[in-house]
């Protein structure tokens, strides 16, 4: 029993030190771990082959909250790069600085929204509190992406010619995007655009292109749903000449649901905010996440 111990103590070793060596040097590629699934998207646009890309938390859950798994633990430890949002995103019982801090990756570990004009919550006492939904707004997504390519060069200058091409090309299609959201939303009747969510993730989605954000709650790490947020967002609703609803996909729908059936007004169709789609499925990238979003908040809003 003893020798048997001994062993699995052995293998154990052996194995931690191989993965300890997991690097660039094993494979040629840099390893990449970004939080979410939007960023690591993001990142796979500029690296092609040239990285292994983690995503943590996984598609349809919120990255406010997360506890990590120990295979995420032993990703950290062998990234050359790790990209997060901050903007008190990853925030919600100091799930990820926890990880930094017990891998010592900290010198690694970049946000994305350094480059970023940040809005604040609006909620009384918490004005102070950054709200961390930026990439909703494209011009903020070119800001990420050019810092991820900023850093992967850094990291892997041999390469930086072809980081730059797919950067550019990249930040190209971004640009097409964002005119894309803005022509949509012109077409929207101007009284009739007000997006209804459960999180009040679109402030800056609605201060670029031109929309009143309403919520049921006005952040992710806050209590969902309370009889107050309810009466708020009901009277509001009541008041406006609200078109439809919208459902995240990364969100428990029963709020929701309840907000609908009481106002008769109809959840037109799901909607991301923190999360893409399953790969394979419409909006599994950032940019089709984002022409989804526009095409039904405009086909929902123009009934
Ligand atoms: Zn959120």
């Amino acid at each position: 029993m003893k020798k048997m111990f001994a062993f699995m103590i052995a293998t154990l070793l052996l194995v931690t030190g191989c993965n300890s060596q997991t690097s660039k040097v094993d494979d040629g590629k840099l390893h990449i771990v970004a939080t979410y699934s939007i960023i690591a998207d993001m990142v796979e646009n500029i690296t092609k082959d040239k990285a292994v890309v983690n995503s943590m938390v996984p598609i349809g859950s919120d990255p406010h909250s997360y506890e990590p798994l120990p295979s995420d633990s032993q990703n950290i430890s062998d990234a050359d790069l790790i990209f997060y949002n901050g903007f008190n995103l990853e925030t919600g019982k100091g799930w990820f600085q926890n990880l930094l801090d017990t891998t010592n990756k900290n010198d690694v570990a970049f946000a994305v929204t350094e480059n970023v004009e940040p809005i604040h919550l609006a909620e009384k006492g918490k004005e102070t509190e950054i709200d961390p939904h930026a990439w909703l707004n494209v011009k903020n997504g070119i800001k990420y992406v050019e810092l991820i390519a900023d850093k992967i060069i850094a990291a892997d200058p041999d390469n930086k010619a072809f980081y730059e091409t797919n950067r550019d090309a990249y930040i190209k299609e971004l640009k097409d995007l964002d005119t894309y959201i803005q022509d949509k939303v012109d077409a929207i009747p101007v009284e009739q655009r007000i997006l209804v969510t459960s999180e009040g993730a679109f402030k800056y989605f609605s201060k670029a292109y031109g929309f009143d954000a309403q919520y049921i709650w006005e952040i992710n790490t806050d209590n969902q749903g309370t009889p107050d947020q309810m009466k708020r967002v009901l009277d509001i609703i009541n008041t406006k000449d609200v078109k439809a609803l919208f459902l995240e996909t990364s969100i428990n729908p029963s709020t929701m649901e309840t907000i609908s059936t009481e106002t008769g007004v109809p959840i037109h169709s799901k909607i991301f905010t923190d999360s893409l789609a399953a790969k394979g499925n419409d909006g599994d990238t950032y940019i089709t996440m984002m022409q989804w979003n526009i095409n039904h908040i405009a086909e929902g809003l123009t009934k």
